[in-house]
């Protein structure tokens, strides 16, 4: 897990980055939208990988690595470019840098590029090691209380999760909805209506399986199943 300097005048893209590299790889963030903030925080602070986005209002990224670089630090710097013509990437490596990534991205392709440079130079850094739990699309970090779906970070209410997880360690088995208040509400009085839109809300939450299906079947008369995973 790193300190990492985000250098992006882009807000969505800062966003979408935010969250998966705080969250999903534990790295702490610090975002400046100028190249005269970047400079200002550099000086004052210590990082362990710079994500540099080259066209920023006051100037050119590049300025910012030369700076960087001339001064005798070797802290890792990741490129972000929406210019995908050759010169300016390997512009970029000359400069010092030690990576690219040519926009758009995925937030994912980002956390294993600041990965692996961060493994490059031997950073004692831990990968995700919390036991997961796979069905298909789904993964559920329960040290962390996290649910992807199909990668997408999906937040949850403390019921949605514990149905999500109920359901999910055995596909396929269908509850009724009694079981499932015992399992979730820990057996409070809950009447079936209750369940019912909890289970349309994580429903809705969830999305659809990649073959289209919900990721809940209706067994009627019966109660609730997760679909079985026929994805390969
Ligand atoms: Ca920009």
């Amino acid at each position: 897990m790193g300190n990492i300097l985000l250098i992006e005048d882009e807000i969505g893209i800062a966003r979408s980055l935010e969250l998966p590299l705080q969250q999903t790889y534990g790295h702490s963030l610090t975002h400046c939208l100028t190249l005269a903030e970047a400079m200002r925080t550099w000086e004052k602070g210590s990082f362990d990988a710079i994500l540099l986005d080259l066209n920023l209002p006051d100037g050119n990224g590049i300025d910012f690595c030369r700076t960087v670089r001339r001064s005798g630090d070797a802290t890792p710097i990741l490129i972000l470019t929406a210019r995908r013509d050759e010169v300016d990437r390997i512009l970029g490596l000359e400069l010092g840098a030690d990576d690219y990534i040519v926009k758009p991205f995925s937030p994912r392709e980002v956390g294993a590029r600041i990965h692996a440079i961060l493994r490059r130079r031997n950073w004692d850094i831990q990968p995700e090691k919390d036991p997961v739990i796979r069905h298909c699309g789904i993964v559920i970090n329960e040290n962390r209380r996290e649910v992807t779906v199909h990668e997408r970070l999906v937040s949850l209410t403390k019921t949605e999760y514990r149905l999500l997880v109920a359901l999910i360690k055995r596909p396929g088995r269908v509850y009724t909805r009694d079981n499932l208040v015992d399992m979730v509400w820990d057996g409070n009085f809950v009447t079936d209506r209750v369940v019912d839109s909890v289970v349309s809300r994580l429903r809705r939450k969830l999305g659809k399986m990649a073959s289209g299906e919900k990721w809940i079947k209706t067994v009627h008369g019966i109660g609730y199943a997760m679909t079985d995973c026929h994805e390969g």
